[in-house]
């Protein structure tokens, strides 16, 4: 098990384990900044981790493509799920036991960031735009065209 994280939420209700990866994506976007009270940061970790005390994560739908999920005890903000066939899980790095790993890998919605805070150092940036244009390209090649429901 030499390869995994562990997390928990504030209060412990809620604990997981997944494989270890260390990129932390910062997103400044207007939804995570309201969620997270600031900038989101967070691992893509991809598959959904163990979770222990999963009764007590409540989830929100915050678009037509993501949830997030929080504890309903101590309120920590966990997990974001993108609900593609296979849902992707991304975790906001705060709730992971051991922070040393982490490195920062880039940032996205740049363009929604507000002044009054910076991050030092030259980490690659993309705007809103930019991302959904990523995306939108990768669900081209594989042939997943997005459909509106
Ligand atoms: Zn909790
Ligand atoms: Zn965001």
């Amino acid at each position: 098990m030499g390869d995994q994280m562990s997390g928990r939420c504030l209060c412990g209700k809620v604990s997981f384990t997944n494989k270890s990866v260390h990129d932390v994506g910062i997103c400044h976007c207007d939804m995570c900044r309201r969620w997270c009270g600031g900038p989101g940061m967070a691992v893509h970790i991809k598959d959904k981790p163990a979770i222990t005390g999963e009764d007590h994560i409540k989830w929100f739908k915050s678009s037509d493509w993501a949830e997030r999920g929080f504890c309903a005890e101590c309120g920590s903000n966990l997990f974001y799920r993108l609900n593609l066939e296979t849902p992707e899980y991304v975790v906001f790095a705060g709730a992971y036991d051991d922070q040393s790993v982490f490195k920062m890998q880039n940032q996205i919605f740049i363009d929604e960031k507000p002044a009054y805070y910076d991050f030092a150092g030259d980490i690659p940036s993309m705007t809103g735009a930019e991302v959904f244009a990523m995306y939108y390209a990768e669900s081209n090649e594989e042939g997943e065209r997005e459909s509106q429901p």
